[in-house]
């Protein structure tokens, strides 16, 4: 069942802010510290399809059968933490927080991003999350355009690719050749784009450039954006 767009623009107490991005944008990392001083939650929507991707493989489940994918999200028993400061991922009965951060996981997580019935059932629980938390940012690739177009702010932060691909592999902690870096980045992000927009901005949608700003600017540059809009 299709649900419908979290609204919340008529109750001013509600705060929903929207945060989409390409890998390495520096999305997640943003999106926590602008929940910290706006006070809200924080919910990471890639860790949800991450999870799926974890359990899937772990079951043995064959990447390219569709209906499999589909079933196994529809059942998936999936928790996740909303709070900036700890996060805490569970699928069926096992934690798999750190986990869905290993390489292998982001090289398949496509495979669930792209099927279009595992999006509509993490979409109704990414809005169910979103409707059950008074103030949350919520960030992933499609939360400004199909999750939460009705939030109070909705931003796209890019970054050139160069800043992208040396973002991430500091965060993998150089583990990475250069090569096997721009496959995780570059060539996910051009699978994920087949079915979501998240390199150009939406009608309404605030654009920030972080190429050239460092994690205090750009955090900055989203508060501003957030206020903004809040203008409108
Ligand atoms: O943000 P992160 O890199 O952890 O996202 C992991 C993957 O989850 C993305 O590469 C994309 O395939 C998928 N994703 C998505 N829609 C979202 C968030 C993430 O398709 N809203």
């Amino acid at each position: 069942m299709e649900s419908s767009p979290v609204t919340h623009a008529a109750n001013p107490t509600n705060l929903v802010i929207a945060i989409d991005g390409p890998s390495g944008s520096g999305k997640s990392s943003v999106s926590k510290a602008v929940a910290r001083a706006l006070g809200a939650a924080y919910l990471d929507t890639g860790a949800m399809y991450r999870a799926i991707t974890y359990s899937v493989l772990d079951a043995g489940t064959d990447l390219s059968d569709a209906a499999a994918i589909a079933t196994a999200v529809r059942e998936a028993k999936l928790e996740i933490s909303v709070d900036p400061d700890h996060e805490h991922v569970v699928i069926g009965d096992t934690v798999v927080t750190d986990a869905i951060r290993e390489p292998r996981i982001s090289e398949q997580v496509s495979a669930v991003a792209t099927n279009l019935e595992a999006r509509a059932e993490l979409v109704r629980r990414q809005r169910e999350i979103i409707a059950t938390n008074v103030r949350i940012v919520a960030e992933g690739r499609d939360i400004t355009t199909v999750v939460a177009p009705d939030a109070n702010a909705r931003i796209l932060l890019t970054a050139s690719e160069e800043a992208r691909l040396r973002r991430r592999g500091i965060q993998l902690g150089g583990t990475q050749d250069a090569s096997a870096l721009a496959s995780q980045v570059l060539e996910r992000d051009k699978k994920d784009s087949t079915v979501v927009n998240f390199t150009q901005a939406a009608d309404g949608v605030i654009t920030v450039d972080s190429s050239d700003l460092d994690f205090e600017q750009t955090i900055n540059a989203v508060l501003d954006a957030i206020n903004t809009a809040a203008k409108k």
